[in-house]
């Protein structure tokens, strides 16, 4: 075998390198070729003692886990062969167990490396120990050496330099891992410093960020307080506001009924002595009443087409103000088309027929619409009104009703001025009026605004076509409605009447009153002679045979009207004969339970006595006395009005002033009819009505209400079912009243006979 030292000059040195991974095998060899040793690889201890017996190589570098035979046996293998045992064997192994270092001492080996290696330190440790071989082969002694450890005894027959090297080699080992560790820790130092400085800035970053966060969550604390707060105050504000917002509402419902209020007794109570004008002023015009000059005619004729202008101005602005306040209530029937032309028409015919205008009508016969009829006839009113207003002399009005799109549409057009298109959206507006039209033609403006309402509250539109000069055509639609049967039109026979010259007693102590009173009556072709001392009258009646008597209730004494009134009722040659009493006495309820026929209120007006006398002259003498219709109305005037027309017609008329008057006379005499007023002192209308359906006795007792009451739709469907009849006193009433008492008076009388 080669002396070591001689190979130290790498040059023939020979390494058996026993190594199973060919890879790392490769690498061990390449590095060990690199630094000039010759190598030879055996893959396991089998072929490495085959190679080792083979070349007797100068060091043999093993592996210790292998298949078959591991580093250790083979180390212990070589050592115990006389031939090999020279050889110096490095033992590749992880030294990282007591163990594996006892096991190599045991084995053997004579040197150590870990793995894995460090390639600088594996060549000093090659060169080590070839340096040192020589000295080593000479220590012959063999210490035995006895070790326990883990429990396990071992025993180290390893040389001393053996031990040495190998404590050497652990102990080179430990220092280079202790560098090693240290150079770790000098790393850990610095990492926990890195570390220690990222938890630091980290933690200040976090105390930063936790006191951001703290002052975010203290502004948001802030304003979250700040809120409500604020939420408080405007809640605060909203329950001010609400409460105030009540008040008002209360305040503004106060207002509504007051208005309400307002507007019933103004429509009463300027409806009411309008009424009187107007009735007077008409009977005024009739010549039956006596005649006026040219220029009282003309006064007469002022006053009552002032009243008429004035009463449907009131009647405007209230139906104006119900509209707006949204307390228009309309009683929604089936309306015949046909029915309510005819009644339009017929009303307005007279005003075109002044005018030589033509009117016409075009329709589909039995048309019905949804309608409230008077409204629906206010709307015609109005619009074929203005079209006869409004269009000149000659001129042409046509009124049409044709069903379109499911609806009735009705047209009112006419040849007129027609409306330029930039008037046509303002004279819809109350008070609106063209200015050609102010001035030559009557009308407040309040006519279409109404119109256009009327029409909307319908579910309707307004809507006009016009071109100047070229006439205008207003026109609406509403919807159909189911046609009904209507109420029975039976046209009766008109009243005979009959008119005589006839003699008149005038019962009247003032000179000046009886000639006023005797002229009158002479004017109007009655015989009249004037007795002027009452405490005679009786007599003087009895023997002159009047055909029906005056006499005034105040007369000086010795004897007053009312004595002498019940010395004729008394007497039966002047019991039969009509007393019309004439006083300044209102005191018709005992007038006419003392039995007077006739009840005039001084100062004497002409027509009214006329009248009186002649409904006394008319019903005397009749087989049976009619029974008196019941004019029940608290207004003196209204209720004159209504006994003039009534008895101008040839009724008999009874009045009572108010309801407590009206239910004693119903209960001690039965009337033909009542006409009914609603608005009464004492007892109301409403209740007289109640009470008299309730009775038996009174049950079929034909009722005509006349009132200016707006009335509710539930108070005029109560009156429609409980009564004959209902009239408005804002409407134009008495000849459709007159006509209505002729239909149910006659329709009596037939059923009767
Ligand atoms: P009034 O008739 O009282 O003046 P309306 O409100 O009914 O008020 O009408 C407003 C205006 O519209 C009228 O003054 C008139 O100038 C115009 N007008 C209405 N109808 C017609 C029509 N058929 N032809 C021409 N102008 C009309």
């Amino acid at each position: 075998m080669k002396s070591p030292r001689k190979t130290l000059n790498k040059n023939g040195i020979d390494i058996l390198v026993v190594e199973d991974s060919p890879t790392q095998a490769e690498q061990l060899k390449s590095l060990l070729v690199a630094s000039g040793y010759t190598v030879t690889v055996a893959a396991n201890a089998k072929q490495a003692l085959a190679e080792a017996h083979k070349r007797k190589p100068t060091l043999i570098i093993s592996d210790i886990v292998m298949p078959g035979m591991d580093g250790y046996t083979l180390c212990k293998t070589i050592k115990s062969d006389e031939k090999l045992k020279d050889i110096p064997v490095i033992l590749v192994t992880s030294l990282s167990l007591p163990q594996d270092v006892l096991k190599g001492l045991e084995c053997g080996a004579d040197h150590f490396i870990r793995k894995p290696y460090d390639e600088k330190y594996l060549l000093s440790r090659i060169q080590y120990l070839l340096a040192n071989w020589e000295m080593r082969r000479g220590e012959k002694l063999r210490l035995g050496v006895e070790i326990y450890f883990a429990g396990q005894r071992h025993f180290v027959t390893a040389a001393r330099q053996q031990i040495l090297d190998l404590l050497i080699s652990t102990y080179e080992e430990a220092v280079r891992i202790n560098a090693e560790l240290s150079a770790r820790e000098a790393e850990l130092i610095q990492l926990s410093e890195q570390l220690e400085r990222n938890v630091e800035e980290r933690t200040a970053a976090l105390i930063a960020e936790i006191a951001q966060r703290k002052r975010a969550e203290e502004e948001i604390r802030r304003l979250n307080e700040d809120l409500e707060r604020r939420v408080a105050e405007r809640t605060a504000e909203l329950a001010a506001a609400n409460k105030q917002l009540e008040l008002r509402n209360s305040e503004v419902e106060r207002a509504g009924k007051f208005k309400d209020q307002f507007l019933s007794t103004m429509s009463h109570e300027l409806r009411t002595p309008l009424n009187a004008v107007l009735g007077f002023s008409e009977l005024l015009a009739d010549e039956r009443y006596g005649t006026f000059n040219e220029r009282q005619g003309r006064y007469i004729s002022h006053i009552h087409t002032s009243g008429k202008h004035l009463l449907s101005l009131i009647n405007d602005i209230l139906d104006l103000s119900k509209i707006e306040a949204g307390r228009l209530e309309l009683a929604v029937e089936s309306v015949r088309v046909e029915t309510a032309f005819g009644e339009v028409l017929g009303a307005l015919r007279p005003l075109a027929e002044k005018k030589s205008q033509t009117l016409s009508q075009h329709m589909e016969t039995g048309l019905y619409v949804r309608a409230d009829a008077t409204r629906f006839k206010q709307v015609l009113m109005n619009l074929l009104g203005n079209a006869i207003k409004f269009t000149p002399e000659g001129g042409h009005i046509e009124l049409a009703a044709r069903l379109m799109e499911g609806q009735v549409r009705v047209d009112v057009r006419d040849t007129g001025p027609g409306i330029p298109p930039e008037e046509q959206k303002r004279i819809f507006e109350a008070f609106y009026r063209l200015r050609q039209s102010g001035k030559t033609t009557e009308g407040t403006g309040l006519g279409l605004a109404i119109t256009r309402r009327l029409v909307e509250l319908h579910g309707g539109q307004l809507g006009l076509e016009s071109q100047p000069s070229q006439g205008s055509c207003f026109y609406f639609s509403l919807p159909v409605a189911p046609a009904v049967s209507g109420s029975l039109a039976r046209e009766t026979a008109s009243r005979a009447r009959a008119g005589e010259p006839l003699r008149i007693l005038v019962i009247e102590d003032d000179p000046a009153a009886g000639q006023l009173i005797q002229s009158q009556l002479t004017s109007s072709g009655y015989a009249a002679v004037v007795c002027d001392q009452p405490q005679h009258s009786a007599e003087i009646a009895a023997e002159l045979q009047p055909d029906a008597i005056t006499l005034d209730l105040l007369m000086k004494k010795p004897a007053n009207g009312w004595e002498v009134l019940s010395q004729l009722k008394r007497d039966p040659r002047t019991a039969s004969t009509p007393v019309i009493v004439v006083t300044v006495l209102d005191q018709r309820a005992l007038g006419a339970l003392l039995g007077a026929d006739e009840y005039v209120v001084k100062p004497v007006d002409k027509v009214a006595l006329l009248a009186a006398v002649e409904r006394c002259l008319t019903t005397r003498g009749g087989a049976s006395p009619a029974r008196p219709i019941l004019v029940v109305e608290d207004d003196a005037p209204t209720s004159e009005v209504i006994t003039e027309l009534l008895t101008a017609q040839g009724y008999a008329v009874a009045t009572a002033a108010d309801g407590a008057q009206a239910r004693a006379q119903v209960a001690a005499s039965l009337p033909e009819l009542v006409i009914l007023d609603l608005l009464l002192p004492k007892v109301s209308g409403f209740q007289l009505l109640a009470e008299w359906r309730a009775s038996p006795r009174t049950a079929d007792l034909p009722v005509f209400v006349l009132t200016s009451k707006d009335l509710s739709r539930e108070e005029e469907s109560y009156l429609r079912t409980h009564t004959e009849s209902l009239f408005r006193k804002q409407q134009p009433w008495q000849e459709a009243l007159v006509k209505q008492l002729h239909r149910v008076l006659n329709l009596g009388q037939l059923e009767r006979a």
